[in-house]
């Protein structure tokens, strides 16, 4: 080592002290010039963090579909990057997700943005780690992000170019949490159960009503968790984010959806399922929240707020750390200790808040410059402030009594691969046996006629129990349900449940038959049939006297022996998932 590269050392070291502020910023943005940087840039700009700071680390997690490694960038207070030491410490985890859909890229540059403030410690702003941990996905879809133009985002003029929603393999990533079709979903999965966020954001942007606020949130929907989270996100968590973002430049208003075609007659609070980002990470009772920046503001401004909200969710999180940790854990000690889970659940009409609103008149009337016609559109010299109703309860419309194992037939490997990666715990059965489980039939089920990200989801479930002895396998999975992952358990295994592995096609197997009979072959045993069975024969025969066309046609009447006697198949619409309680 020669002496510039001694005295270079030693800088570098001094300056990674946390506490230690560097004056400037050391990555160069250029969000106010409407550009966004390219998949490399931004990886490059995140390995120039973690060679200036020793507390900071850029890791691979497995790879993406587009044969690229999803990174991780990990910001702690100390030089110590794993997980169960971390939290061994009692730290809070706060796990950011960027880049999910490439045309919204402003959390990928506010996250860059947050990394290099936290890490030159701008306004003390590094205290926060005494107690929290933050952990980044610089950028998810990086097929997506590869695939980048000035033409992705129909509805949006900056910043000029930027990626595409589908990934290397076309689909919807953030429809993609439970079913984990993408290699992105698998590597997101382990990283996100290594790490058990408390609180996981990912970031989005809208093109929704226009409207003076640049950045919106889904916020984690209270009545999705169990009682003691419920009271602290209703009471603290949800006001704290509002509360403290009002402080700031940038106000936050929550995502707004509209309850019918127009804001001033009020918004509602969406409740996202398992498919969704922060719907995922609800199964695993972690806070899990959207962010949405507003597509008609100035690229800087999107930017400049979703930086605002991380680092007031960062701040609120390392404030309250301790109750951040426990509500959690009292959460998990309330799930695994109920009787009956909702598995569907209705906005409550009659409930409602009140939140001010600034919007602008919407208007049928404006001129267009493209086709000069009259087309909908807001008009912005017309603001206005009103108070609008916010409607934010949901109650449940169907629940379950919560049985002790599920019993899944080791024939499911796609399903077993998904349980596994979610670190969901079962054993196995010793040997072949019988068990006396509870099944559902499926009776009806929708053939969605359109294929929505690579599956024909059964829109309408419903379904009939019954009782039943059937057989099991030595190496078929005993999956006992009161553990860490109950809900992830409940909500992918119980059929009718929103994201149900039944839902999305893993199950599809069971819904045609696999056996028939035929007009002439099946005379012999069914003449047989009626004959051991005097009972049967009777009925047979009386609703061959009151039902003149079945008494007319030979089909009926052996489809009638068929399908209703020992003949018909009991494996058909059996969900293959028994239940025991
Ligand atoms: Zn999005």
């Amino acid at each position: 080592m020669n002496k510039p590269i001694i005295l270079c050392f030693f800088f570098i070291l001094l300056f990674s002290l946390p506490g230690l502020a560097q004056n400037k910023p050391i990555l160069h943005l250029k969000y106010e010039q409407n550009y966004t940087p390219t998949y490399r840039e931004v990886i490059e700009m995140y390995r120039l963090l973690d060679a200036t700071y020793e507390n900071a680390k850029l890791i691979e997690n497995g790879l993406t579909d587009c044969g690229k490694p999803l990174h991780t960038f990990i910001i702690n207070s100390e030089k110590e990057f794993n997980p169960e030491k971390i939290r061994e410490q009692g730290k809070a985890v706060l796990l950011i997700n960027n880049g999910i859909h490439p045309g919204e890229p402003a959390g990928i540059d506010a996250s860059l943005q947050f990394a290099d403030d936290l890490l030159r410690n701008k306004n003390g702003l590094a205290t926060l780690l005494k107690n929290t941990v933050v952990v980044i996905i610089p950028a998810y879809n990086i097929g997506g992000l590869l695939n980048r133009s000035a033409f992705n985002r129909a509805n949006q003029t900056t910043p000029y170019e930027t990626g595409f929603r589908g990934n290397a393999a076309n689909y919807d990533l953030n429809r993609d949490f439970v079913k984990c079709d993408s290699e992105n979903a698998k590597s997101f999965t382990m990283i996100f159960q290594k790490w058990n966020p408390d609180v996981f954001l990912d970031t989005h942007t809208t093109n929704g009503s226009d409207h003076k606020y640049s950045v919106t949130l889904i916020a984690p929907q209270p009545d999705m968790f169990p009682p003691a989270q419920k009271t602290f996100l209703r009471k603290k968590m949800i006001p704290s984010l509002y509360k403290e973002m009002k402080k700031g430049e940038y106000e936050l208003i929550p995502y707004v959806m509209w309850m019918s075609g127009n804001p001033q007659k009020g918004i509602l609070m969406g409740q996202f399922g398992g498919r969704y980002s922060s719907g995922y990470a609800n199964l695993f009772n972690s806070y899990g929240m959207m962010t949405e920046n507003h597509i008609y503001k100035r690229y800087a401004d999107r930017v400049k707020s979703c930086n605002q909200f991380i680092t007031v969710l960062a701040k609120f999180i390392s404030d309250n750390a301790g109750e951040v940790i426990n509500s959690r854990k009292r959460g998990f000690e309330e799930m695994i200790s109920a009787k009956t889970y909702a598995i569907d659940t209705q906005l409550d009409t009659t409930r409602f808040s009140k939140v001010e609103f600034k919007g602008y008149a919407a208007d049928n009337n404006q001129i267009s410059k493209v086709t000069g016609l009259k087309h909908f559109d807001y008009d912005r010299s017309q603001p206005f402030v009103d108070s609008i109703p916010f409607y934010s309860t949901y109650n449940s419309i169907d629940s379950v009594e919560i049985p002790k194992y599920y019993i899944l037939p080791q024939a499911y490997k796609r399903v077993i691969e998904r349980l596994a990666l979610n670190k969901i715990q079962f054993t196995k059965v010793k040997n072949d046996t019988i068990i006396k489980v509870k099944v559902d039939y499926i009776d009806e089920f929708s053939n969605a006629k359109q294929p929505s990200n690579g599956h024909y989801f059964h829109n309408i479930v419903t379904t009939q129990s019954e009782i039943q002895n059937i057989k099991y396998y030595a190496g078929d999975l005993i999956i006992p349900v009161r553990q860490q992952g109950i809900k992830y358990i409940l909500e992918t295994l119980e059929p009718k449940a929103k994201d149900s592995f039944f839902r999305w096609n893993f199950f599809d197997n069971i819904l045609d038959r696999r056996e028939y009979f035929s007009s002439y072959g099946f005379e012999e045993n069914a003449l047989k049939y009626l004959n051991e069975h005097p009972e049967f024969k009777r009925k047979f025969q009386e609703k061959k006297k009151s039902d003149s066309e079945f008494a007319n046609s030979h089909r009926a009447q052996l489809a009638y022996i068929y399908y209703n006697t020992e003949w018909s198949e009991k494996s058909y619409k059996r969900y293959p998932v028994g239940r025991i309680y």
